[in-house]
């Protein structure tokens, strides 16, 4: 039996009714842009952030672009990232004018190494963002601190409902930052049925900005104090995603359940590293990521028996060929590089069976002779 990276369809057969009749009612109601779906999906993720404010958007990638506009970011400013991460995260730095400074990542959980960040600020550094890379969050706190009052921004695509004990308290994926990003992209934790986005934040004028952004800088229609953006969620999304919200925590609970029997079972395979979570956090699995110097070959193994796999990612940002005028060379982010090199992502979603787990690993094992 053939094992999918995801299998969307497994998933939606469990909820059918419950979004057929959701979006049936927004249909009925002809009412597709904004109102009471998306403002009560964003009053839901909202509380889910543990922040005051939320602002759907049209996808995950304006999220970033709105929240470095609302940050006052652009022309001639720099703003300094993760290289592994979605190309969005780096295209939204280029898009508002300003230049991204890649530095490098902790390769142990993939995520922007917090030590790095204070040596890179500039008299030009504008924000900082931070990715919650594969479902679990950056050290947001000391990313937070090693910006030295620079702004923060969380690309939480991968992660939303992950969180993080800080000082004894649970922070949430989004909180932590001035404004948390989300992703509602269909293979996200999750995902809507199209493309769609939210930025959350507890400060009240971030707030004010983000929901000007969104509708042509106006909030009163055809006066425009600033020139933004038409980026909205559409209500057809924001009712499927109501509908699923509910079930977000037992889908992660099922994704760590899964990743908890691949990490025994790999126990014993000293060339393969399974995804190393550190104790303050709980991953919500958007991905399995092992490493592997052997990927390739053993990806294609896997291919060959049938079963899903992906690199994420394969060429680090800084080496990518439209960032070329910043000048980035090899070696430049050595753990990035090598991660890029080394990683292969494996069949997590909630709905996997036991034996499609053990196909899995059974295909694993026997690349390795185990
Ligand atoms: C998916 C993703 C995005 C972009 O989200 P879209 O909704 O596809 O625009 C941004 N950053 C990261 C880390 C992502 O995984």
């Amino acid at each position: 039996m053939a094992v999918p990276l995801l299998d969307l369809k497994a998933q939606h057969a469990t909820i059918r009714d419950d979004v057929v009749a959701a979006l049936m009612q927004v249909v009925d109601q002809q009412a597709f842009i904004l109102g009471d779906p998306v403002t009560q999906l964003e009053t839901e993720v909202a509380a889910l952030s543990q922040v005051p404010h939320a602002v759907g958007c049209a996808n995950g990638t304006d999220a970033i672009l709105l929240a470095l506009r609302a940050l006052g970011v652009g022309q001639g400013d720099e703003v300094i990232t993760t290289p592994f991460t979605f190309f969005a995260t780096g295209g939204a730095i280029h898009n508002v004018g300003a230049r991204p400074v890649f530095v490098d990542i902790d390769p142990r959980t993939f995520n922007i190494a917090p030590s790095l960040v204070t040596p890179a600020i500039t008299a030009r550094t504008k924000a900082v963002i931070a990715v919650d890379l594969f479902g679990q969050m950056a050290a947001i706190e000391e990313v937070t601190a090693a910006a030295k009052g620079v702004p923060v921004i969380e690309d939480a695509a991968q992660s939303i409902g992950a969180s993080r004990v800080v000082n004894g308290r649970k922070v949430m994926a989004g909180e932590g930052a001035s404004i948390g990003t989300f992703s509602f992209f269909p293979s996200k934790n999750l995902g809507g049925y199209g493309d769609g986005g939210m930025m959350v934040t507890g400060d009240d004028a971030l707030f004010e900005a983000l929901m000007k952004l969104r509708t042509h800088g106006s909030r009163r229609t055809y006066y425009h104090e600033i020139v933004g953006y038409n980026s909205r969620l559409d209500a057809l999304q924001a009712a499927v995603l109501r509908a699923k919200l509910p079930h977000l925590e037992g889908w992660s609970a099922a994704r760590r359940r899964n990743a908890a029997y691949y990490d025994a079972a790999f126990a014993d395979l000293s060339d393969v590293t399974t995804p190393y979570i550190e104790p303050a956090n709980t991953s919500i699995y958007n991905q399995y990521t092992i490493r592997t110097a052997s990927r390739d070959a053993l990806q294609a193994h896997l291919k060959a028996q049938g079963i899903g796999s992906n690199v994420y990612y394969p060429l680090s940002l800084h080496l990518q060929p439209c960032f070329a005028y910043l000048g980035y060379t090899e070696g430049q982010c050595p753990e990035a590089e090598r991660a890029s090199k080394e990683v292969l992502s494996l069949p997590v979603y909630p709905e996997l069976t036991t034996q499609q787990l053990d196909e899995v690993i059974a295909a694993v094992r026997g690349f390795f002779g185990r």
